[in-house]
């Protein structure tokens, strides 16, 4: 463990990338650079709002460093360390499916690369600094539910087990921050926060994309040299093929991240391209959502109410228009189109593959491999949408039907209907249906030979029992914004350990309540952060 200000910096981004030459904060056109020099904007009032102290030991900072007052004033921007060489990253993006031009970080404000606990680099980020060069008509800042979302859900996908880039810390400024929530001409004062995000590298598709965009070959090529080097050094790199694997490479952790998406019932919501990680992290946690009931059409983002281009079941083909991006934008260092292609084929491959597996692991099985698996795997979300059903609970409740008891097939399926909004509205055809699986699961278990006891434990161990449902979230923010932030606390305290049952936590282990359904903050949110 080491103090904040021994904390070792290595700053490859900067030292290695061509940076602006320009400075201050006005809004330009950033060309021929992949990042320029800015300062965080000082703050009124910090004060330490939560951290996780899992984060902060990676660093190498003992909790109680955490708690310092150095630590509130580094990570609310206000000072910066020896070793620091803060700037913002230039980037473009596709929005929507449409081409937007520059981005950039326009509120996110990169402190340097830390060398962590495992001699691993580190990237600090402070989101909601100030304004940067990228920021456009905005003002650079982050209000606080929006902060809280950000910070809560990072470290809640990392305890799940799903790529993503992680939270140190969650400061309040001091300061209000104006936001129309609704974008309905009800501008309000809220209160300012700044997050600490951490990630091995904030790179995403835009920042080659920018590039290519503008004809600039040579500025493309350092950058895809510098993340094969640093981030993907089994690629032996500088030649045309290079670029091939690294497509390939980055398919594979993307296809990876959105079937854990898929597992966990997360939608993002802004899958756009200046929001996906080269490294195949979440990244950039804004209107995203939780499922609670199963349905594939869902989208929390009420940008995208009218097409639902990000709702839940859209995700895996998203993932694969955005690296078709990926792959026009690194077109002019491989000049041909045919080895970019299979590399794009083998994201859907990869993807298909680990998605049966993920599967197949919910179910308790070992594979999909057997159509009957297959067919058990189709029988569950077919079912799921049959009527109103809470995904969460319906796994983890899958795993309390005993196939080993000689019971009564409607005392077997009894636990599923824990799962089930309005089980007095169902009819018996939909009753029928949940027996009908219930019992093809259970035959299926017993000629596999397997136990109940053993077949659970596994099954709990992939379907979690705790998930940041949308209005658990918005009542800590509710309360945070109060002035009490202890449910912001509490919550990171549940969402450590989301596959235990923590039974002093069981009221969060239930249907999302009837007043949540429709409620702004929960079922539906803007992108107003
Ligand atoms: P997002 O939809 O959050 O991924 O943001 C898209 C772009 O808008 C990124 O370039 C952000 O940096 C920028 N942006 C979002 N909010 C702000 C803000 N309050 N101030 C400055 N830039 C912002
Ligand atoms: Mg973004």
């Amino acid at each position: 463990m080491v103090a904040i200000s021994e904390l070792r910096f290595d700053n490859r981004f900067t030292a290695s990338l061509p940076g602006e030459d320009s400075q201050g904060t006005d809004p330009r056109q950033v060309t021929e650079a992949c990042y320029s020099r800015v300062s965080p904007t000082p703050v009124s009032l910090p004060r330490l709002v939560a951290f996780s102290s899992e984060v902060s030991e990676l660093l190498g900072l003992a909790a109680e460093d955490a708690e310092s007052a150095e630590f509130v004033d580094i990570f609310s921007g206000n000072r910066l360390l020896e070793g620091m060489d803060s700037h913002a990253a230039c980037y473009g993006g596709h929005q929507f499916g449409n081409w937007a031009g520059q981005l950039g970080d326009g509120r996110a404000i990169a402190l340097g690369e830390v060398i962590d606990v495992n001699g691993d680099h580190q990237m600090l980020q402070l989101k909601g600094a100030g304004p940067t060069p990228y920021s456009r008509s905005a003002d650079g800042l982050a209000v606080l539910r929006s902060s809280i979302r950000e910070f809560l859900c990072s470290e809640a996908m990392h305890h799940l087990g799903v790529p993503t880039t992680r939270a140190l810390s969650l400061v309040t400024t001091g300061d209000l921050v104006v936001r129309d929530v609704l974008y309905n001409g009800n501008p309000a004062p809220e209160p300012g926060a700044v997050v600490c995000r951490v990630a091995p590298s904030f790179i995403r598709f835009g920042n080659f994309e920018i590039f290519a965009s503008r004809g600039d070959e040579a500025t493309l090529k350092k950058l895809a040299d510098f993340v094969i080097q640093t981030q993907f050094p089994n690629i032996d790199g500088g030649n045309p093929d290079s670029y091939v694997t690294l497509l390939k490479e980055v398919g594979e952790l993307t296809a990876d991240m959105i079937a854990e998406w898929l597992r966990v019932g997360f939608v993002h919501g802004v899958m756009n391209t200046d929001n996906m990680s080269i490294l195949g992290l979440t990244i950039d946690y804004g209107p995203y959502g939780w499922l609670d009931n199963y349905d594939p059409n869902w989208t929390p983002n009420t940008t995208d109410a009218q097409h639902r281009r990000y709702r839940y079941g859209n995700q895996p083909s998203i993932a694969q228009w955005n690296l078709v991006q990926l792959a026009n934008a690194l077109y002019p260092l491989v000049g041909a189109v045919e080895p970019l292609q299979e590399a794009l084929e083998h994201y859907a491959q990869r993807f298909e593959a680990t998605w049966s597996q993920m599967m197949a692991t919910k179910l308790g099985l070992t594979n999909l491999e057997d159509r009957k698996d297959r067919d058990l795997a189709e029988q569950a979300l077919a079912l799921l949408q049959t009527v109103e059903t809470d995904m969460t609970l319906f796994w983890r409740e899958l795993a309390k039907v005993n196939f080993e008891l000689p019971v009564d097939e409607k005392e077997r399926c009894a636990p599923l209907m824990n799962a089930v909004y309005r089980p007095d509205l169902m009819t018996i055809d939909q009753r029928a249906s949940f027996i009908d699986f219930a019992e093809k699961w259970s035959a299926r278990h017993r000629e596999l030979g397997n136990k109940s006891v053993e077949v659970a434990v596994a099954m709990n161990a992939v379907n979690p029992k705790y998930v940041l449902r949308n209005y658990m979230a918005q009542l800590a923010i509710e309360k945070a914004e109060d002035g009490d932030s202890s449910m912001v606390t509490e919550l990171l305290e549940i969402l450590r350990l989301p596959y235990e049952e923590q039974p002093q936590y069981e009221r969060f282990y239930a249907l999302r309540p009837d007043w949540a359904r429709t409620k702004i903050g929960c079922s539906q949110l803007s992108c107003s952060s």
